[in-house]
């Protein structure tokens, strides 16, 4: 069969300047490594018995209907303004109405240089490309927004990093790809005509009820405040939280040094380039409410009098971080089997945090321990563990609901343990693809005790332990 890929292009008829047209750059020798028949379903994407799908899914062939483009936008870096970013490495071929309704994205990642490409080669090694593949769908089974992978390929061309290594291309899809960046380019130009035309199409897109460039902050704000309180829950940090990493759908975007913590320590910190800490396991809470105050300076741009608008705007900004603390609560509660939350269960939380970080307890083990394990065994002090114990199951008494239940929901068997990742993409460049269909397998059901449950639930050994990650 031919692949078919029902295209709807929206962003492509938006004004010119807001993207370059520009084509992917054919690879040497296309080899496909997986390919997400499930999603591809849920796309309308039929024909994925095409024996092209590697040569469609490397940029060497187009399908039929893409019109690819590399989007423009700038963003703040580690907190300084970029004016000028942009897809350097990446061709959006185009947008699918989904089989729910929803528009969404189809992005080559490392299809080759665009006008956006700076300095950069427009090209990813494979280990990025596997490690967001692997993690993109881990988060969507533990039912985190994020974008998904629909296709990696390998190249057959090197890369050139620090050392040479084999080159791939990931195929992203994403409900879109616009960032709080993309409104800062046209905010920061003073490009107001194109402001207002992003504006139109994210709230068609991503805010149908939002009337106004306020009700459209709020409904983001609500979103990404959601969005980081599922982070925290899962011990996940992205790494690299710079406003052009920042989606405006509320989806988790880029996967470069991001990581799951094994021992809880909210200071923790991965990414080899976050040098003092910006983006580390508990600033996220703080970061996300400064990226959400750039998103409102580009949507000041928009008012017919910013100044008299700006109040309003700093309102919501000050509002958020009850937001986050809202949602923070009502996640953590439920990891302790409370539905209902009360604002002295954030005292309850907080205590069990304390000990886990004063013990070095392994986050996700300890939470699911909580379920069907022995938490006693994850702390060093078992007397102040037997302490909050007792104050628990004097709490859990007022649910009405099967606490165990509800953690079984919550906290997961199994997360993408950095130290797998990195043994995954080592196999991976040695030629054995195994270990990575094998985690991305178990991956989909995390919070299921499988057959690869008790080797990927265990936590690293000194030695296995990977104290730093990379953008790639
Ligand atoms: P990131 O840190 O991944 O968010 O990337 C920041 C910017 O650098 C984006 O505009 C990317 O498109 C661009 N970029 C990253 N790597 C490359 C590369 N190898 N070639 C060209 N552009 C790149
Ligand atoms: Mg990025
Ligand atoms: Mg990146």
């Amino acid at each position: 069969m031919t692949l078919r890929i029902p295209f709807d292009n929206s962003y492509a008829t938006l004004p010119e300047q807001m993207f370059a047209r520009v084509r992917p750059v054919p690879v040497a020798e296309p080899a496909l490594i997986a390919f997400n028949t499930g999603l591809a379903a849920d796309l309308g994407i039929d024909g994925v018995d095409d024996p092209r799908l590697a040569p469609l899914f490397s940029g060497n062939i187009l399908p039929d209907g893409a019109e690819p483009i590399a989007q423009l936008y700038a963003g703040h870096q580690f907190g300084q303004f970029n004016p000028q970013l942009g897809d350097g490495r990446a061709h959006l071929l185009g947008e699918v109405l989904g089989r729910d309704g929803t528009r969404r994205d189809i992005q080559l990642k490392g299809s080759g240089p665009t006008p956006y490409s700076r300095r950069g080669d427009g090209r990813a090694w494979l280990g990025p490309v596997l490690r967001e593949y692997l993690l993109s769908e881990a988060m969507h089974a533990l039912g985190v927004p994020t974008t998904r992978a629909l296709a990696a390929v390998r190249t057959g061309e090197p890369v050139i990093r620090e050392t040479t290594l084999p080159g791939a291309v990931l195929t992203r899809v994403a409900q879109s790809h616009i960032r709080v960046g993309t409104f800062q380019v046209f905010a920061a130009r003073g490009q107001i005509d194109l402001l207002q035309a992003l504006f139109d199409h994210a709230v068609a897109r991503h805010a149908p009820g939002a009337k106004d460039p306020q009700a459209f902050l709020q409904t983001v704000i609500d979103r990404q405040a959601a969005l980081v309180a599922q982070w925290l829950s899962l011990g996940f940090i992205h790494g690299v939280m710079n406003t052009d990493n920042c989606a405006i759908s509320g989806e988790t975007i880029d996967y470069g040094p991001c990581a799951f913590m094994d021992q809880y320590d909210p200071e923790t910190v991965f990414s080899s380039i976050d040098r003092h800490g910006r983006y580390g396991y508990a600033a996220q809470a703080d970061i996300i409410v400064w990226n959400m105050a750039q998103l409102a300076t580009a949507l000041l741009q928009l008012m017919p009098d910013p100044e008299a608008a700006l109040p309003g705007f700093q309102k919501q900004i000050e509002a958020m971080g009850d937001v986050i603390r809202a949602e923070w609560l009502a996640r953590f509660a439920m990891k302790i089997g409370i539905s209902a939350p009360r604002a002295e269960d954030a005292a309850l939380i907080g205590d069990l945090l304390a000990l886990m970080q004063a013990s070095h307890a392994d986050f996700t083990n300890t939470f699911r321990a909580l379920v069907d394990g022995n938490p006693r065994d994850q702390f060093l002090d078992r007397a102040g563990f037997d302490q909050w114990a007792t104050r628990w199951h004097k709490r859990l008494e007022a649910e009405t609901h099967d606490p165990q239940a509800l953690m079984a929901r919550v906290n997961p068997v199994i997360i993408p343990r950095n130290h797998r990742v990195e043994q995954m993409i080592a196999a991976a460049v040695a030629g054995d693809d195994a270990p990575f269909h094998r985690m991305l397998a178990a991956l989909q059901r995390p919070y299921d005790h499988g057959p690869d449950s008790a080797e990927l639930a265990r936590p690293p050994a000194e030695g296995e332990r990977v104290k730093a990650t990379f953008c790639g």
